[in-house]
């Protein structure tokens, strides 16, 4: 339902969930984060409002997860299983090493499931989402931001339906990757950071420069970089605006 990523020099937790509750008013039964710091992924996740996934985070007080400057966030409306805690995004696999979320439907995840669960994957959640978590596990060869995204567009040319996709990987530190066919993504254009969002509410606190991405594109960003391509990898463009209305 919403969705907010940031990487840049502050810690990325405190700015999304501002960033989620700035999209709060979408409506949403789930929420969860993912920040990438050290050498791991941390991530807490919750049914309900955001107050309780707040609540989660004080009392677990991960250790690092304030401190990280790569993250993902996520408020869910369910489609596919219900409104719990482990349904909520984000999904891991890759042993927690990869974190994904989404918006929309995969419409061939039935299949996609069926074939990972014959090559011995184990899925923790009823979501049609899950299937892209260990999808990118797979096809991430290697370590480094490039890699995850290599990762990501060969996950997409797998996938039908509608999503917006945002992934992170202790394998990439410092580096967000987004994909998005038939559902919105913006990039937010920072100095020293960058944001990509479903909805420019969430970051217009911090920067007004945006990137509307264009369809079936793949964007990954860093602290000092926003590289867009299309599925197969080939140089793409989004549309560069700026933000001149409140949200
Ligand atoms: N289809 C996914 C799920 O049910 C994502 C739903 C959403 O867009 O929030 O988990």
């Amino acid at each position: 339902c919403g969705i907010v990523g940031y990487v840049g020099g502050r810690p990325a937790l405190g700015i999304v969930m501002d960033g989620l509750r700035r999209l709060e008013y979408r409506g949403y039964d789930s929420a969860g984060v993912a920040v990438v710091a050290a050498d791991e992924v941390l991530t807490e996740k919750r049914a309900g409002k955001l107050a309780i996934l707040e609540k989660a985070l004080a009392e677990g007080d991960i250790a690092g997860i304030a401190q990280g400057t790569t993250g993902i966030g996520h408020t869910r409306w369910a489609t596919h299983g219900g409104p719990t805690d482990r349904n909520a995004h984000p999904h891991l696999a890759r042993d927690g090493r990869v974190a994904v979320i989404h918006n929309g439907i995969i419409e061939n995840f039935a299949k996609l499931r069926a074939e990972l669960e014959a090559d011995g994957v184990e899925f923790t959640s009823e979501t049609d989402t899950e299937c892209v978590a260990h999808l990118l596990a797979r096809e991430m060869i290697g370590d480094g931001a490039q890699a995850l995204a290599e990762g990501m567009r060969r996950v997409c040319r797998l996938l039908q339906g509608a999503f917006t996709l945002l992934a992170v990987s202790a394998d990439a530190p410092g580096a967000v990757v987004g994909a998005r066919r038939n559902s919105p993504l913006v990039v937010g254009r920072g100095e020293g950071e960058n944001f990509l969002a479903s909805d420019v509410s969430a970051f217009i606190e911090h920067t007004r420069e945006a990137v509307e991405l264009g369809q079936d594109q793949v964007v990954l960003i860093t602290a000092d970089g926003i590289e867009i391509t299309d599925f197969d990898g080939e140089p793409a463009t989004g549309r560069d605006f700026h933000i001149d209305w409140d949200a």
